[in-house]
């Protein structure tokens, strides 16, 4: 069996022209043009790259998008003044702050200032609360991409076996809570789980984030199983690979996202999403 290659940038491309070009666009006409605003703090280089692509996404599909980019240095302090005012500008539907944030920034506390009708990433504890109270406002972008990748490619999940490795606040968490509302049986490994394997080998979906190059290899994975690679990682060479042994995986799964070209396009799509929702509310 060689598993069918889920395209996401192809899935992006649709999503964006019926559900965020066309919203954006009446939005606009409204006159409540939906705008983003994006903060950088440092020169992580990685981070210079995811927020380049957010940028040229918006302008791309209607939106508008403001970055402000501030050294490494920045004071905490003023990093929450600066969120404030965003907070109260009417102008602005959604504020990003890029993460990772320098050491000296302490990133729960940033989250926290941002207005939780503003979160459009989803990770204000207050949207964390909601979604784990299945009733998500904004739901984290990574995993709201995953989601739609399963509607998109009919993959069912009432009562499958899940596993989702990595346990983090961005992917891992809202990730496995999000498939726990979708009616599956989700397990959350971790560094710490003991045999990664005795839980993905009677899985029907892995879901890999660990930023671990090459974890999940073929004999892990159940026949036909669906494997969604979020890892961004470089391999030996040099280029860009996921947490998942494509390569091997391939031929034992059912589906298999690539990396670059799986989940990372539709991580941006959902972020637009989010954002035209922001909007739309804002508009009443
Ligand atoms: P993180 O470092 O916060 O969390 C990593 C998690 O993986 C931890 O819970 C850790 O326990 C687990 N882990 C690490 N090594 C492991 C191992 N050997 N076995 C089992 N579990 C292990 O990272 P994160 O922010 O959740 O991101 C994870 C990966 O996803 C990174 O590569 C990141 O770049 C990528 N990412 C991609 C997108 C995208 O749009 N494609 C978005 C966000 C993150």
């Amino acid at each position: 069996m060689t598993a069918r290659i889920i395209d996401g940038t192809l899935l992006s491309k649709r999503l964006r022209s019926d559900k965020v070009a066309q919203r954006a666009a009446a939005l606009t006409e409204r006159g409540y043009p939906p705008r983003l605003a994006v903060i950088l703090v440092g020169n992580n280089a990685a981070s210079q790259i995811y927020v380049r692509n957010k940028i040229k996404a918006c302008e791309a599909n209607g939106l508008h998008a403001v970055c402000d980019y501030y050294p490494a240095e920045l004071i905490e302090a003023n990093l929450l003044v600066r969120i404030d005012q965003l907070n109260r500008d009417p102008r602005i539907h959604g504020i990003l702050v890029q993460l990772p944030l320098p050491p000296h920034i302490d990133a729960y506390k940033v989250i926290a200032a941002i207005a939780p009708e503003k979160d459009v990433d989803g990770l204000h504890v207050v949207n964390m609360g909601a979604l784990m109270a299945g009733k998500p406002l904004f739901r984290p972008c990574t995993p709201y991409g995953v989601m739609k990748i399963f509607e998109l490619e009919n993959i069912p999940l009432t009562g499958a076996n899940a596993v989702v490795i990595g346990r983090s606040n961005i992917v891992g968490k809202p990730m496995a809570m999000l498939l726990v509302e979708a009616g599956a049986t989700v397990t959350i490994c971790s560094s710490k789980t003991r045999d990664l394997a005795v839980h993905t080998r009677s899985a029907e979906i892995v879901v890999a984030a660990t930023g671990t190059w090459n974890l999940v290899t073929a004999d892990m994975v159940k026949p036909g199983a669906t494997v969604i690679d979020v890892g961004i990682n470089r391999d030996d060479k040099g280029q860009l690979c996921g947490d998942v042994d494509f390569a091997g995986v391939h031929k034992v799964a059912g589906h298999i996202t690539p990396v670059p070209g799986g989940v990372g396009p539709m991580t941006i799509t959902m972020l637009l999403v989010n954002t035209i929702a922001a909007a739309e509310y804002a508009a009443g």
